[in-house]
């Protein structure tokens, strides 16, 4: 099952890396495994997957003594970020994919490891989205860059959720701009239902979870 529907993501990726004109090696693939237990990362290990995207710090403080020992995966954050949970994210994670304020990148520069950042913006006015808003991103910037412990790889953003991948394609577009006016090179857009999209603006990771593992049971 996960074979296939790794080998079906891969498809799906090169197939548009070869529509936007870019090498399939271009964009990487985030496993996003939130919600599943840790034998599911064991398995998508075994299958070569290296890059794995987690929701929620005590998520992952429960999933760690399973697959700590995997030599070579990295674990991202990709959820929301409470500034009381510095600490632990840092020891949990090697990068952390939703930093959406100064504050918040000064506290985890302050645990002193080295930490790979990307600011989370919202792109769009949707109440529920998380993410700095665009206005904060010159500051959010300034901070990580002050911090050399921090490594500013990428944005990151959700666009709002649509059946219709090409709506949220002025979103994905939007970010690459701010990322060319601050000169940071990653771009972090694109899920199960629109990567395609995402790779044609310029995504270099793209984070899948229901596409690899299936729809996720509600907690
Ligand atoms: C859950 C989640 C994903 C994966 O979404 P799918 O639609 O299951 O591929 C990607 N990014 C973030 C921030 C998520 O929370």
């Amino acid at each position: 099952m996960l074979a296939e529907n790794l080998q079906q993501v891969r498809e799906r990726i090169a197939k548009a890396c070869a529509r936007a004109n870019r090498h399939p090696d271009s964009v990487k693939l985030l496993a996003v495994t939130k919600i599943f237990g840790p034998e599911v990362i064991q398995e998508a290990y075994a299958l070569g997957l290296r890059e794995f995207g987690e929701n929620y710090v005590q998520e992952m403080e429960r999933k760690a003594p399973v697959v700590s020992g995997l030599e070579g995966a990295r674990f991202h954050l990709i959820g929301h970020l409470q500034s009381n949970k510095t600490k632990k994210a840092s020891q949990l994670f090697s990068s952390i994919d939703s930093v959406e304020s100064a504050k918040l990148a000064r506290r985890l520069a302050a645990e002193g490891v080295p930490l790979d950042i990307m600011i989370e913006i919202k792109t769009s006015d949707e109440e529920s989205k998380t993410g700095a808003p665009e206005g904060e991103l010159p500051e959010i910037v300034e901070a990580v860059r002050a911090h050399p412990n921090l490594h500013l790889r990428g944005l990151m953003t959700v666009p709002p959720w649509s059946e219709d991948a090409e709506l949220s394609r002025p979103y994905f577009a939007h970010l690459r701009e701010l990322a060319a006016l601050h000169r940071i090179p990653e771009l972090s857009m694109g899920m199960s239902n629109d990567m395609e999209v995402a790779i044609e603006e310029g995504a270099t990771w793209v984070r899948v979870g229901t596409a690899l593992f299936g729809r996720r049971k509600k907690v």
